[in-house]
């Protein structure tokens, strides 16, 4: 990670840490970010960037990822999920994991020959890599995908956990056919209660320790310019002066979130037109 990324990763976690999440996906989101900064705490960037590297080997030049909150996402099978109007809550129902799914005697002979194919092919990469390496980066995963019993208990099933959750080409399964996966019925999950959590550290004035009393532009509402802004650059908007608005006002909290939606869908249906795959600029 260089100084920038760096920077825009603090800003938007200390983002994370103003904002009360709005729905039930806002909760989810925060949760498995807070669990990945924990997981990935063994691992110094380097490392983290080799493993990238490697599980974008075994996906593929067409399918990299960015960063593992990308590689490992449950959402990609959420598009049509309540759960993005829905308000926050303890408990999400979010598809089966393909590692969960590969259990299930319904699932047919070739999902099992790519799965089998994908764990092959990822057992090579992972050749050089040490036991512990392999079941820390399964953990990472596991935490990216709130998976709370992923079963790692040795290099094998850390590799066999690694291969089918990142595997672009199950992906494709999916994306064709996801039959399986609405016959292995939902995987809840269950949250803390991060409202509360986040509201009982407000109350406490965590914010008025940082920043020091409330003003008169604490109190004033975004211009729609300002909205749009913060939605689209965190670091803009933790460098504005106005942070402390954002969690005394539902309103422009709103406000934010519609852009921050807009902009994932636009992503969304930009995928569906381009056959799951974002267009190369
Ligand atoms: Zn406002």
């Amino acid at each position: 990670m260089d100084a920038l990324d760096q920077q825009i990763a603090q800003y938007s976690q200390a983002l994370e840490d103003l904002i009360l999440p709005g729905t039930l996906i806002d909760c989810y989101e925060q949760h498995r970010r807070r669990l990945m900064r924990q997981a990935s705490a063994c691992f110094n960037d380097n490392e983290l960037s080799w493993f990238l590297d490697m599980l974008n080997q075994l996906r593929g030049v067409a399918d990299r990822q960015d960063d593992f909150d990308l590689l490992f996402d449950p959402m990609m099978y959420t598009e049509n999920s309540p759960a993005w109007d829905a308000p926050p809550g303890l408990a999400i129902d979010l598809p089966v994991l393909n590692s969960q799914l590969a259990a299930f005697p319904f699932v047919t002979d070739d999902f099992r020959t790519i799965a089998e194919d994908e764990i092959g092919h990822f057992r090579t990469l992972a050749d050089t890599y040490a036991d512990e390496a392999m079941c820390g980066l399964a953990l990472l995963a596991a935490a990216a995908l709130v998976d709370c019993d992923p079963g790692i208990t040795d290099r094998r099933s850390a590799i066999r956990y690694l291969a089918l959750n990142a595997s672009a080409k199950l992906e494709d399964y999916w994306a064709e056919d996801d039959t399986f996966w609405k016959t292995a019925g939902p995987r809840v999950v269950k949250l803390p209660n991060l409202f509360l959590e986040q509201k009982e550290s407000l109350r406490r004035g965590s914010l008025e320790a940082i920043h020091g009393p409330l003003t008169e532009v604490d109190l004033t509402c975004y211009t729609d310019e300002e909205v749009k802004r913060y939605a689209f650059n965190p670091d803009k908007f933790l460098m504005s002066g106005k942070t402390k608005h954002m969690p005394v006002c539902g309103y422009c909290q709103e406000r934010v979130a519609k852009w921050v939606n807009y902009a994932r869908n636009a992503e969304e249906r930009m995928m569906v037109q381009f056959g799951g795959k974002l267009p190369v600029a």
